[in-house]
């Protein structure tokens, strides 16, 4: 099942070209807390498959090309996200790493984005007006958290997974020597996390170490990869994150990316299609605001 947030917090699901809205087989109090709606439906999803499973017969059907599509999980409690997790991305950023010696994510951990830097399929990737900084493109596979997570082994790790949505984590780089703000923030700006089209539930992706992983600027293949080649599973990292923290149902671990990274600017187009999940395409603009700090 393809599992959408759109227009304002709204559940639909998704099928071909149309979307089914399922608001109305989510408890009445979400209406109170509508972009919680999609963790409640994960944690709760036991309760509520089967329901969800009738879209046909109960939701009502929009054409998907009439909704603006949100991040796939608007609310997450955590965006999780590995570095250096694909071979060959180590090493191609030069003086622009952030970590030396080609160490991995299996070294390294992991680190946060924030929740607030998601955008979805409908939205847009804003960079700081004005900047002459460079900006770049990373494509990656997101797994969805299906429960609390903890210390977690990572031969159970799959029962702990929900779903997979595409994701770009999009760099302010660090320049060496004259500029080198903290990652999280470098990689926090808003709408630096666009994440969808939609969930689609594990049970459709059965092979997900699998997968073709690719990124387009303005039409122009940039990266291009298979999931098979990261270095760190997704069990090791649902692993590796659950010995640190307890992992909350919608939590988000983008799963790092392949080589091929390169920047994008106003103006520009940028795709990610992961096989089996989906594909989305965001224009990049400039914010309208000045930022009353440069970037
Ligand atoms: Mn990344």
């Amino acid at each position: 099942m393809k599992i959408a947030s759109f227009n304002d917090f709204r559940v639909g699901v998704v099928d071909g070209t149309d979307l089914y809205d399922m608001t109305g087989a989510l408890p009445e109090f979400l209406a109170e807390l509508p972009r919680q709606r999609v963790n409640w439906l994960v944690a709760n999803w036991a309760r509520v498959q089967a329901r969800f499973a009738q879209y046909r017969e109960t939701g009502a059907p929009l054409p998907l090309a009439n909704v603006t599509l949100l991040a796939a999980n608007p609310a997450p409690q955590h965006v999780f996200a590995a570095p250096a997790n694909y071979r060959k991305h180590i090493g191609e950023l030069g003086d622009r790493a952030v970590t030396k010696a080609g160490r991995t994510a299996r070294e390294q951990g992991f680190f946060l984005k924030a929740p607030g830097s998601l955008v979805g399929a409908g939205g847009a990737l804003l960079l700081p007006k004005g900047s002459d900084r460079r900006f770049d493109h990373e494509s990656e596979l997101a797994v969805i958290v299906a429960k609390e997570a903890r210390n977690v082994p990572r031969e159970r790790a799959m029962e702990y997974v929900f779903g997979y949505s595409c994701l770009i984590d999009a760099t302010m780089r660090i320049e060496k020597g004259v500029a080198e703000e903290e990652r999280s923030m470098r990689k926090s700006f808003e709408s630096f996390t666009p994440l969808g089209p939609w969930i689609v539930t594990a049970d459709e992706v059965p092979s997900p170490g699998t997968l073709a992983n690719r990124l387009w600027v303005n039409g122009e293949l940039k990266q291009s990869a298979n999931t098979s080649e990261m270095i760190v599973g997704i069990g090791e990292l649902v692993e590796l994150v659950s010995s640190v923290l307890t992992l909350q149902p919608g939590d988000v671990i983008a799963t790092g990316t392949p080589e091929g990274v390169g920047p994008f600017a106003p103006g520009d187009e940028v795709r990610i299609e992961i096989e089996g999940v989906g594909a989305m395409t965001l224009p990049v603009r400039e914010c309208e605001v000045r930022s009353p700090r440069p970037y």
